[in-house]
């Protein structure tokens, strides 16, 4: 199986921090253009793009706004105190989290906003000599308490291969769950879901991919919603960690298991060497899996043509050259 933008009925939807989408919305009249997102990603998504600050009435420019916290309150407002917008932030955050973010198959929101920012944010002491970095942006905040399993990353963190490759993954595995649930929901498709991803959830977390296997065999049938639900918390908070070298090599040392009998010594050699330097970091992932999907096509099998694994987004996005 090979999950594009083709595979689905609708496009992919992704919220963004406004600036990151080249908007000029910050308080200094500039942007934070994100080149990941608005040159690659976006011919594959569609973004649908959010500036908290602008959505309620704060003008551009604007004065700059920081998180402050007196006691147990924090407040988003400006350096001197004054004009607290925290509590419109956090209305206006609660309300798209519960309407359009429920569309959404992921957000990049952008880095250290007390607004937009997902984690880090700094946090100033009431006498402005001080900060840390423990608070979360007022709008970001919401987004995320309402939708727990919707991916979200940041425009930094985005710069990380491995994290980026981790983003866009759990993006379409959550946009493939969102066409399947919208279908009536059974115990036969839950436990056809998990075997297409039976590979991809192996290669984050085997223990995992165990549980949620028991989870689907032993729950009951009758309450597929409920058993749905904990399925797919369970899958993405599984996915949520990228894939190590060790976990994604064993993977594949697994898949080439599936062609012992049909592959030459030669043929095996050079499979287990691939792996091998895979796995010492000599070569990208894409080396030892473009040889497995060679033998998958010369070989086919039925049960691993449906894994998702091999193709779990576009190949354009290069993203198994980077990791
Ligand atoms: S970080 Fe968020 S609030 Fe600030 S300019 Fe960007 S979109 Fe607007």
């Amino acid at each position: 199986m090979t999950y594009t933008e083709k595979h689905f009925e609708t496009a992919i939807q992704i919220g963004l921090s406004a600036c990151l989408g080249g908007d000029r919305v910050r308080f200094d009249k500039g942007h934070k253009r994100s080149n990941f997102c608005m040159d690659e990603f976006v011919n594959h998504v569609e973004y649908v793009k959010f500036c908290p600050e602008v959505a309620i009435g704060m003008p551009i420019p604007r004065n700059t706004i920081r998180q402050v916290r007196y006691g147990d309150v924090i407040r988003v407002c400006r350096p001197d105190g004054s004009g607290d917008v925290g509590p419109k932030l956090t209305e206006y955050g609660e309300r798209i989290a519960k309407t359009k973010a429920k569309e959404l198959s992921g957000f990049v929101f952008c880095a250290k906003s007390p607004s937009c920012g997902m984690e880090r944010v700094k946090v100033y002491n009431d006498t402005g000599t001080g900060a840390s970095a423990e608070g979360i942006g007022a709008f970001a905040e919401q987004i995320m308490k309402h939708n727990p399993l919707l991916p979200c990353e940041e425009n930094g963190r985005l710069n990380d291969m491995h994290l980026r490759e981790n983003f866009v993954m759990r993006v379409y595995v959550y946009k493939s769950w969102q066409e399947l649930i919208r279908k009536s929901v059974s115990k036969k498709v839950l436990t056809d879901f998990h075997a297409q991803h039976k590979y991809l959830l192996m290669s984050h977390n085997y223990g995992a991919y165990r549980t949620l296997g028991r989870l689907l065999a032993e729950g009951d049938a009758n309450e597929c919603e409920a058993l749905a639900q904990d399925y797919i918390s369970g899958l993405m908070q599984a996915l949520k960690k990228p894939a190590s070298r060790k976990g994604q090599a064993n993977t594949l040392a697994h898949l080439q298991g599936y062609f012992k009998n049909d592959i030459s010594q030669v043929e095996k050699a050079e499979m287990v060497e691939a792996i091998n330097e895979y796995r010492k970091g000599l070569v990208p992932l894409n080396v030892p899996l473009t040889l497995l999907k060679h033998h998958l096509r010369v070989h086919p099998k039925a049960y691993l043509q449906q894994q998702v694994y091999f193709n779990p987004y576009p190949s354009d996005l290069k993203l198994r050259f980077a990791i």
